[in-house]
This record gives structure tokens, sequence and C-alpha cells, in this order.
């Protein structure tokens, strides 16, 4: 089972991917934590992305694909997981129809489209933190990290760069003019599920359970 996670930053596909990768034993593959590492570990990618990412932007296709493909051959090698989550990725059409060659006859089971409004993205946003530790998102007003959700200290916990108030305006405009068209694709190919991504965390995932297991029966 490949499933697709769409919709505009902040619109909780992180977070949801998490809830995913455990409950349904799938492997997660975050481009944008892909590139985040590469900007950690200094390579020539990061070097490169660094500034395209803190502007909002994307980051070529070919850095992202070139990773994604280095991400599946080194999963398939130690594959015990039942299929693929994609977070964050794709984000434009030839993403798109790059991910369906890659796939080939694994194909997409389905595309879940977490909508929210631009307002209530920005709040999200700026209170977003990501465990660098065990990777885990929080949000200081509406999930804020705690000794039950979370177990390493909280010195851990930080914000991205790119997470401020300028960068997400600019990264949602980019989000409608680049991403938003893959929509019509998708829906075209009879994959896409509309959620409503301003319900709370546990009644999103709630509903993704269910189209998840009724796909799987
Ligand atoms: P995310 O963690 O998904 O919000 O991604 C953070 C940033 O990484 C984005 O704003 C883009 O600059 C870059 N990025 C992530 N995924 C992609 C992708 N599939 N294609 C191009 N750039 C990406």
């Amino acid at each position: 089972m490949n499933i697709v996670l769409f919709g505009p930053p902040g619109s909780g596909k992180g977070t949801q991917a998490d809830n995913m990768e455990k409950i349904f034993n799938l492997y997660k593959i975050s481009t944008g934590d892909l590139l985040r590492e590469e900007i950690k570990n200094n390579t020539e990618i990061g070097i490169k992305i660094k500034e395209i990412i803190d502007r909002g932007l994307l980051a070529s296709d070919s850095i992202v694909n070139n990773l994604i493909k280095k991400t599946l051959s080194n999963q398939q090698k130690n594959n015990v997981k039942k299929g693929l989550i994609f977070d964050g990725y794709p984000r434009n059409l030839a993403q798109a129809k790059n991910l369906n060659e890659i796939l080939g006859k694994n194909k997409i089971s389905c595309v879940f489209n977490l909508k929210v409004e631009r307002d209530i993205i920005v709040k999200r946003i700026l209170g977003r933190q990501m465990c660098s530790n065990c990777g885990l998102i929080f949000n200081e007003f509406f999930n804020p990290a705690t000794s039950r959700n979370h177990n390493c200290d909280s010195s851990f916990l930080k914000k991205r760069s790119d997470d401020n108030e300028k960068t997400i305006i600019d990264r949602y405009e980019t989000y409608l003019d680049k991403t938003l068209p893959i929509l019509d694709f998708y829906k075209e190919q009879k994959l896409l599920y509309e959620i409503n991504g301003k319900d709370e965390i546990e009644e999103i995932f709630k509903q993704i359970r269910v189209i998840i297991s009724s796909l799987q029966a």
C-alpha cells in the first residue's frame, strides 16, 4: 500500500504520516526531512538548497527525485514495511509523473488531501516544534510536547528556520502555484480523498484509518 499525503504547508501531513507509519507499518518518506538532513550534514546538496528553502521556494526536481531514489533503494534492501507514505512529495506535476514511474506496478493506493485555510496554517506553523532527536512534531499552542507524548529532553525541541511569517506566506504561494494543480491529476485517477484538516489530530487520523481499512478489505 502506497499513500500520498497532500496539503498546504502546516496542514498536518507530517503528524499524520508519523501516526500512519506506526499503525499501518508503513515507511515514511518526507522530502522536507531528507532535504533538512542534507542541510544539517552540510553536504553539497545541503549548501545549495538552504537558501531556496528559506525563501519558500521548491528545491529542484533532480535533487529531490535523486534523494527519493536513493532512499527507496536503501529501504528496499531491508524491506520489512508494508508500503510507503509520501509526505511533501510530489510537489509539482513533474514529480507526480516521476512518482508513478518510480513505483511502476506498485501503484499509489490513495491520496489524502488535508484541507486547511491559510489563516489557520500561519498560526499552526508559527507554533510548530520538531524534536531533533526523535523527529516527532509538536505545536506550542495546539499540541505541546509533554511527558506523556514525548520521551526526549525538551532541549531537543527546535523551530524550523523556514517557519517564520514571511517564509510561510511565500511557501503558501508556492503551494498554490506549483503544488495545488496536482490535485486534478489524482482526481482523474480516482485516487483522491478529501479530509478536513482543521479537525483535531485524532479525528483526522480516525477518518484516514477508516479509508485505509476499507481499501485493505
Ligand atoms: P516540508 O518539510 O514538506 O514543509 O518542506 C520544507 C521545504 O523543503 C519546502 O518548503 C521546500 O522548499 C522543500 N521541499 C520539500 N519537499 C519538496 C519537494 N518534493 N520538491 C521540492 N522542494 C521540496
